[in-house]
């Protein structure tokens, strides 16, 4: 599976999962938009891999997402619970990827076989990459595993993260991506910015518009399952009621999937946006931004609530996604990554 299938999934709703198995990570990279730590309690016990386990396993060949991407914190610092999960997931039918910091390959980019056992049973293998980054894992290192995982014959990406378009580090980073692998390895290009993870699960918010980052589940390292990925809604309690879509130990993936799909706020945060919702009920811009203006969102229902919970709500939902996917993920890219850099995540296709 390569990065532009996944990025195409991305306005679905239900099409994608995000498992964050834990909080913690070795790196200790200054920008970190998880907050991650070695010390961090968000790390799952014996329990919460049953949990998870269970989660995933309820999983069917008709109610399963086609994506699931395992993030952290560090995934990988768990590769047997990973490689359960993916199994698990592919036996469903969905495709399973997964966004790794590389801890492992600090010291010149082995791969310790617990983990490369993971990452060959993956359907597409991401990398983080950026300024403070390679203070951490050096690029060399970083080049060497994506040439092996390449090998394997597992498709890989780089997630690049830098200030800006005009960042020097992306310019040159990038430029020393195509040189090494050519079109062999898409990137997803993200500036650092105070709100929001990305497309497919790192960095960046909404611009005002309609959010499609409101149409995957996203499973918190905590269990807790909220309708979005923005890390400050991720990490928020109490979650706000209507991003709350249920918690692992108690609901499965059917419930958490009807929940996405028939959710009257959820239906209009994706078609309008929340920007949008708050004019409606006389809110004005919310302090804080896009996000912020979600998440204050009156919990009550409102007319245009009752107005989208039916099957003409269901519908706009539908052709809402469909106009998104119809342009693409480099038009995705543009709206909620790098801009100038959109087009290096499908090699190829036309800018
Ligand atoms: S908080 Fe709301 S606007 Fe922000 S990414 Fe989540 S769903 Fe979208």
């Amino acid at each position: 599976m390569e990065l532009s299938e996944i990025l195409d999934l991305r306005p679905e709703p239900a099409a994608g999962l995000l498992l964050a198995l834990t909080r913690r990570c070795p790196l200790a990279c200054a920008h970190c938009s998880t907050d991650s730590s070695m010390d961090s309690p968000d790390h799952p016990d014996r329990p919460r891999r049953s949990q998870l386990l269970r989660f995933v396993r309820s999983f069917t060949p008709k109610q399963r997402p086609d994506v699931v991407l395992l993030t952290g914190g560090e995934p990988l610092l768990l590769p047997d619970l990973a490689h359960a999960l993916t199994r698990a997931a592919q036996g469903a039918g969905s495709q399973v990827a997964l966004l790794s910091g590389l801890f492992f390959a600090r010291d010149g980019g082995r791969i310790p076989p617990p983990i490369l056992r993971t990452i060959t049973a993956l359907d597409h293998f991401s990398a983080s990459l950026d300024a403070p980054h390679e203070r951490e894992v050096p690029r060399a290192a970083v080049f060497r595993v994506l040439a092996r995982v390449l090998d394997a014959g597992v498709p890989v990406s780089l997630h690049l993260t830098g200030t800006g378009p005009d960042d020097p580090y992306l310019a040159d980073a990038t430029a020393a991506v195509l040189h090494e692998f050519g079109e062999r390895v898409p990137m997803l290009v993200n500036e650092v910015r105070a709100v929001g993870r990305s497309t497919t699960g790192r960095t960046a918010t909404g611009p005002g518009g309609p959010c499609a980052m409101a149409a995957w589940p996203t499973v918190a390292p905590d269990g807790t399952v909220l309708a979005c990925c923005s890390q400050r809604t991720v990490d928020r309690r109490p979650v706000p009621p209507h991003l709350r879509l249920g918690h692992i130990a108690e609901d499965d993936w059917p419930t958490v999937r009807r929940r996405t799909l028939d959710s009257p706020r959820l239906r209009l945060i994706r078609v309008l946006g929340p920007d949008h919702l708050r004019a409606r009920t006389g809110g004005g811009p919310a302090e804080g931004g896009y996000c912020a203006g979600c998440r204050a969102l009156p919990a009550q229902p409102g007319p245009d609530d009752d107005a989208a919970a039916g099957a003409a709500g269901r519908l706009l939902d539908q052709l809402s996604a469909a106009r998104l996917r119809a342009q693409g993920p480099i038009a995705l890219l543009r709206r909620h990554g790098c801009a100038p850099y959109a087009h290096l995540a499908q090699p190829g296709a036309p800018a």
